[in-house]
């Protein structure tokens, strides 16, 4: 198999198995996961935080906000600039949302609020699948890739934290010349740093 294809079958097959998870044991999960976040020093150093809308049996450590109301949190936009990067726009209990391209709700945000991606302290990552090198396989649009391209060189800041659920894990990924690995991994059962 090409590696593409190799790529596309592997998405196809974690999401399958992600698609039947039930609402309870998402839940459940998402709450642990949320629990090795809110006790890690890469959370607790961290006053800008980013994170995503789950949808369609993600990982959702939206309660976050809730459970720390001391950080300013914040949702990706997906915009059409030429880059194809991520801008991310704060978000508040009065937020309001309207669905993106992908069906994806986004906050209405006023321009001047936008960051770029470097202004963030703590990047919590969806993915489909991760390996024990960090090595991260998304969806398959690269925004993440193209949005932290900057820390291909000895940039550290922001910390990239993926969470998944344990099945997500891989033996090995080869990763592409342009994935961002992660820095840590939450899952229900640890927390991880690369
Ligand atoms: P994902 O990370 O979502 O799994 P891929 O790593 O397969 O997706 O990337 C999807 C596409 O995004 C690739 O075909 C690649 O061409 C493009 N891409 C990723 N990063 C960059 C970048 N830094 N510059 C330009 N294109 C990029
Ligand atoms: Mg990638």
């Amino acid at each position: 198999m090409n590696r593409q294809k190799d790529k596309n079958a592997i998405r196809k097959e974690i999401l399958l198995y992600r698609s039947k998870l039930s609402k309870e044991d998402q839940i459940n999960k998402s709450e642990l996961m949320t629990k090795h976040i809110l006790a890690s020093d890469a959370f607790l150093s961290s006053q800008h935080i980013g994170l995503y809308y789950a949808v369609n049996g993600e990982v959702d450590a939206g309660s976050l906000t809730a459970l720390d109301k001391s950080k300013q949190y914040y949702l990706p936009i997906v915009s059409n600039t030429p880059d194809q990067a991520l801008s991310f726009a704060p978000i508040s209990h009065t937020s309001q949302y309207k669905a993106n391209k992908y069906s994806i709700p986004e906050p209405i945000y006023k321009e001047e609020e936008l960051i770029s991606g470097d202004k963030l302290d703590l990047v919590i990552m969806p993915l489909v699948a991760f390996d024990r090198h960090g090595n991260r396989l998304g969806m398959g649009g690269g925004y993440y890739d193209r949005t932290f391209s900057f820390k291909q060189g000895s940039i550290k800041k922001p910390t990239l934290l993926g969470i998944a659920y344990d099945f997500q894990k891989l033996e090995s990924l080869a990763p592409e010349p342009w994935d961002i690995p992660l820095d840590m991994l939450a899952t229900e059962s640890k927390l991880i740093v690369f």
